[in-house]
């Protein structure tokens, strides 16, 4: 098929031919028409596939007629996090290059007053993440009453994140007639009650099973001691072909000791945190981008989106610690048909956090050892992982308490764990810093705990709680400041807040999954 059979306008198909594409890929083929036809759409796809692009070039048509009025966008993208947001507006810019679309990002991290004077000029686009939103929307420096076209993006890293509260309220100040894009990289049952709250009658499109790695990334696991970690990625830097490559920590503290560590041994590397200014952020990106870095030691917050033309590897120097976010980390190479290299490195205390990533992926990731170093074996304690400072609870703790397999895991008494920095100072190595509530995980099912799901009420009684509970404030700040430091943060449920879509039934399932779910619901 090519673009120009589905219905684009001649300009839009200009910046589609200045930009080289020549074949829609099948989200853009499947979403465009429907987007043009005003449909609502509700699209399972990961990034990688031309997802961006199957919105914003549609939406560019549409908007191409008419004129915004100041404060009152026309349309409206939400994205979790500010590289994500910063992405989608550079989409528009390449695509809309033929048209005079006025456009403003709102992200946290950036100074209101350009942000605001771009809203008093008038904007059609639109695209923030939310709480920087909520911010503007508060202060009365933005009217949503006029949005024609609203885009969600990555619906299910919003969940992670705890940001469905906000969009339950941004959607609460949008028009009802109006169009609504929903878009997620897996469906979980929360996902699908959430885009049934939204849309209507909407054009499902699933271009790739839910959380299915691309085949065009090349898997391997290597399975090392934890103190022989470092130098086993040392190794695979030095024999692999690495033109550029992200390396992923699960802590932020340890991208820093890592990004040391490499520069001492003479790599090209930088650094990508959420607690970075979002002027560095950007710059190391652009950076790395432009191949000035090479090496980009980094938290999950480059895990989703971020589009680096031809990145050739991705090193997980810790084993994620959701299934999921492997398939996202893996999935920042092997993009666009070109092939990619992804490797893990694992130590015997990650046998759990293993089993579910190939669960997931259904498939076991082959293991390759390394010249000169050890390889581990899963479910073997890790002697060289003990009192490493793991921190509560950490793996450490676990292997020292490790019970015997499918047994309830329970830490070490106290008494016999030397305190962390004792430990940590022994072996010259940081300290970890305790693991967030989210990393606790199920013996069951490896699963990150989530929080006791709150008793049914009225949506009238659930607005009135939250409207006399003084604790929403702190929980709004707490959000917003989530959205200034956008990874890793732990998970909180929905604290006090009742999202409206839970109230709702789902949509009935044929899954096993999801029939438990709901008979757990009551
Ligand atoms: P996305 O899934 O939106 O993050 O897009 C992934 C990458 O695919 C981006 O680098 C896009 O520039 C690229 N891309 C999008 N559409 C096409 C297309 N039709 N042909 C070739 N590349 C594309």
């Amino acid at each position: 098929m090519l673009f120009s059979e589905l219905g684009l306008g001649p300009d839009v198909l200009r910046a589609i031919e200045d930009k080289g594409y020549t074949q829609p890929t099948p989200i853009q083929e499947q979403a465009i028409p429907c987007v043009l036809q005003r449909r609502d759409v509700l699209g399972c796809a990961q990034t990688g596939t031309g997802k961006t692009a199957s919105f914003t070039l549609p939406m560019i048509d549409i908007l191409a007629s008419g004129r915004a009025r100041a404060r009152m966008p026309r349309s409206l993208i939400l994205e979790p996090t500010r590289e994500l947001a910063a992405q989608v507006s550079e989409s528009f810019e390449t695509y809309g290059k033929h048209h005079k679309l006025s456009m403003a990002l709102l992200i946290g991290g950036e100074t209101f007053t350009e942000q605001v004077k771009k809203l008093d000029r008038g904007v059609d686009v639109l695209i923030a993440t939310p709480g920087r939103l909520i911010d503007l929307f508060e202060r009365g420096n933005i009217m949503l009453n006029d949005i024609k076209v609203f885009v969600i993006d990555e619906a299910d890293r919003m969940l992670d994140m705890g940001f469905i509260p906000d969009i339950e309220r941004i959607v609460s100040k949008l028009p009802k007639n109006r169009q609504t894009l929903f878009f997620s990289a897996t469906m979980p049952p929360e996902i699908r009650r959430l885009a049934d709250a939204f849309l209507t009658d909407p054009m499902e499109i699933s271009v790739a099973p839910p959380a299915s790695p691309a085949e065009t990334v090349t898997q391997a696991m290597v399975l090392v001691h934890e103190m022989d970690k470092r130098k086993a990625l040392r190794h695979l830097l030095q024999t692999e072909d690495v033109k550029n490559a992200f390396i992923f920590c699960n802590r932020k503290r340890d991208i820093a000791v890592l990004q040391k560590s490499l520069e001492r041994h003479g790599f090209n590397v930088g650094a990508l945190h959420g607690d970075m200014v979002q002027s560095k952020r950007t710059e190391t990106l652009e950076r790395f981008k432009q191949g000035e870095i090479t090496l980009l030691v980094c938290s999950d917050v480059a895990a989703r989106g971020i589009d680096v033309q031809g990145l050739s590897h991705v090193f997980n120097f810790d084993v994620p610690l959701t299934p999921d976010d492997y398939v996202h980390r893996i999935g920042r190479t092997g993009r666009a048909g070109k092939q990619g290299r992804a490797f893990m490195l694992a130590t015997p205390d990650d046998t759990k956090l293993v089993g579910a990533i190939t669960r997931l992926i259904k498939r076991e990731i082959p293991m390759i050892a390394i010249d000169g170093l050890e390889t581990a074996e899963f479910g073997e304690e890790d002697s060289s992982s003990r009192g490493r400072g793991r921190g509560r609870g950490g793996r450490a703790a676990k292997s020292e308490g490790r019970p015997p397999r499918g047994g309830r895991e329970e830490r070490a008494p106290r008494e016999e764990r030397a305190p962390r920095e004792e430990r940590a100072a022994r072996e010259e190595r940081p300290v970890r810093e305790e693991r967030p509530v989210r990393e606790e995980r199920s013996s069951r099912d490896d699963r990150p705990v989530r929080e006791e799901r709150q008793p049914r009420e009225s949506l009238a009684a659930a607005e009135a709680r939250r409207n006399n509970d003084p604790r929403r404030d702190r929980d709004r700040d707490r959000r917003r400041r989530r959205d200034d430091d956008d990874d890793d943060v732990p998970v909180i449920g929905f604290g006090d807040h009742m999202p409206a879509f839970m109230l709702r039934s789902a949509r009935p399932r044929p899954s096993a999954e999801t029939s438990t779910e709901q008979s757990q619901e009551g």
